[in-house]
């Protein structure tokens, strides 16, 4: 059975003064409940991994919001996964909506990044997900074969790939997808995966929903046959209420 995960993205937040505190207070809002019913996932600014890392001590994994393809080289302000590997990352987010608006990352370019990641045996969480008005016109489905055939066609496995499907217009907006739109997101891409591959690997691929989650939804989110968990920007920055999401994720209050 594939595993739940619950991801938290601090985006470019907190400093190193604040990595400890954070998860003293996060791990005693969950008092009892540590990683035995779903994983717990943090992607940390590349300066913060080595202390995140020395701090959640093998409770939560942790990893890096970025990487480069390329192992080293000419490529200022980037970060290589031997890099980011050598910090104790054990994932890596690829393709986050801001990566892809605000940095002009193309499906080329990500691909190239995930394809790299394999190579290397690192952890993926790719990102992916339509515009408003992509979904107004009724292309959210085109958008997401495009996103995943193009990384597919370049890396030609799924292996070490978790999906979060994050459609761009419920991201830190406030507004959360409904339990119905997401799990047919879901639905698509877990049926994408198996046609690119065979239905086996679809059924091992985490597929986690984001998108302004919070304690009051993941919990109707989660209960949808392809929702395996929750990338969380925002609400993952106050520890007492990611705890607080974790537990209506497993259902404990
Ligand atoms: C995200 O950054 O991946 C995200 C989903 O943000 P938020 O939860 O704030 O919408």
């Amino acid at each position: 059975m594939r595993k739940k995960i619950l991801a938290g993205n601090w985006k470019m937040n907190k400093s190193m003064s604040d990595v400890s505190g954070y998860f003293d207070l996060f791990a005693e809002g969950l008092g009892d409940l540590f990683q035995d019913q779903a994983e717990i996932w943090f992607a940390l600014p590349s300066l913060l991994l080595q202390e995140g890392v020395r701090v959640a001590s093998n409770r939560f994994r942790i990893g890096s919001q970025n990487v480069h393809f390329a192992s080293n080289g000419a490529f200022t302000g980037e970060n290589s996964v031997e890099m980011v590997q050598e910090c104790g990352a054990s994932f890596t987010l690829i393709g986050h909506s801001e990566r892809r608006t605000l940095f002009h990352e193309d499906d080329l370019f990500i691909a190239n990044k995930v394809k790299s990641c394999q190579q290397k045996g690192f952890a993926v969480m790719l990102c992916v997900g339509e515009s408003l008005s992509e979904r107004e016109q009724g292309l959210t489905e085109v958008v997401l074969a495009k996103q995943l055939g193009t990384v597919f066609a370049i890396t030609k496995k799924w292996e070490g790939i978790s999906i979060a499907y994050e459609p761009v217009w419920a991201i830190g907006t406030g507004v959360t997808a409904t339990p119905v739109q997401a799990q047919k997101a879901h639905a698509f891409i877990r049926t994408f995966i198996a046609h690119t591959s065979d239905r086996e690997v679809a059924e091992d691929v985490p597929i986690l929903y984001g998108g302004s989650v919070k304690a009051e939804n993941i919990g109707e989110l989660i209960s949808e046959k392809d929702i395996d968990g929750g990338l969380v920007g925002g609400a993952s920055l106050d520890p007492n209420g990611f705890a607080a999401v974790y537990q209506k994720m497993i259902g404990a209050n």
